[in-house]
């Protein structure tokens, strides 16, 4: 199967070298995330196509700019549809929405208000487009209606992961709670390589999905023994235990936190008192 990787000439802290967009397949191709909106990407995109290729599909793992930003002039330029989980609010757990209605803000960092795909896709879904089979699973975590993709055992993993970095997972839209659930379930499967939103190729799946995991429940028990030491909101607790994060990156490491917390209330393992908020203070339970 024939990968063409496009990079994005979007380098931020937050898109580490930029925004990574793929060409899946040969004759009637898929493309994997349009990327930033961005007219040399478009044209990076398109010179990137043999002479007579189609686009069969745009196939987009979740709606964040830096991965939608171009759909629209792609759409223009390949006349192809655009399969998605659905727009950016789409997803979303019903824990997630009771603490929005109780007060719950922050959050929608990078978020495309006015992505709307053509075709909705569901998990387990198996798409067929001329020689090529996509697999779509749906892997909520950074985002409720995170998508990925697989075909031939290389997984095309968007945000949710990556090898230079953890994703952001910032309530309401990240939900640390999927977000273990959906890393575990791919741990289960045999891939040969992960082609990231974000970085680098991935040679070594299994061992990067178990770092993964094992990160996410250090930061897990970090929380509680601090939590344990002094009560405290997710902003304290983020200056207490992200001591070597630049400053530029505390606010993203508080939303993090945050979304542990979160997911530690819903398994009864913190408290707070009244609705939960991203101001609130935390207990152990
Ligand atoms: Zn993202």
């Amino acid at each position: 199967m024939r990968v063409r990787h496009i990079l994005a000439n979007n380098p931020s802290p937050m898109t580490g070298t930029g925004t990574n967009s793929y060409l899946v397949g040969e004759g009637t191709v898929a493309l994997i995330d349009p990327g930033p909106n961005d007219p040399a990407h478009l044209a990076a995109l398109l010179a990137a196509l043999d002479p007579g290729e189609n686009v069969a599909a745009i196939l987009v793992t979740h709606a964040h700019l830096d991965h939608t930003g171009l759909t629209r002039a792609l759409i223009a330029a390949t006349s192809a549809p655009v399969f998605a989980f659905g727009d950016c609010h789409s997803g979303r757990s019903a824990v997630m929405q009771t603490h929005m209605a109780n007060g719950l803000t922050g959050g929608g960092e990078g978020v495309d208000p006015a992505f709307a795909p053509d075709r909705l896709l569901t998990d387990g879904q198996i798409l067929t487009l001329g020689n090529l089979t996509i697999e779509v699973l749906h892997t909520p975590g950074h985002m409720g209606g995170h998508l990925c993709f697989a075909c031939e055992g290389q997984l095309f993993s968007g945000d949710h992961v990556m090898g230079w970095a953890s994703s952001l997972v910032s309530p309401p839209d990240g939900d640390m709670g999927a977000y273990m659930t959906s890393l575990r379930r791919l741990a289960t499967r045999d891939w040969h390589i992960i082609h990231p939103g974000h970085g680098a190729p991935i040679q070594d799946p299994a061992a990067r999905l178990a770092t993964l995991i094992a990160h996410r429940e250090t930061r897990e028990a970090e929380i509680m023994t601090a939590l344990t030491a002094h009560p405290g909101t997710a902003e304290m607790l983020a200056a207490r235990i992200y001591t070597e994060t630049p400053q530029a990156l505390l606010p993203a490491a508080t939303r993090n936190v945050l979304a542990h917390l979160i997911d530690l209330a819903s398994r009864n393992r913190v408290t707070c008192t009244g609705p939960l908020t991203a101001d609130s203070m935390f207990f152990p339970a």
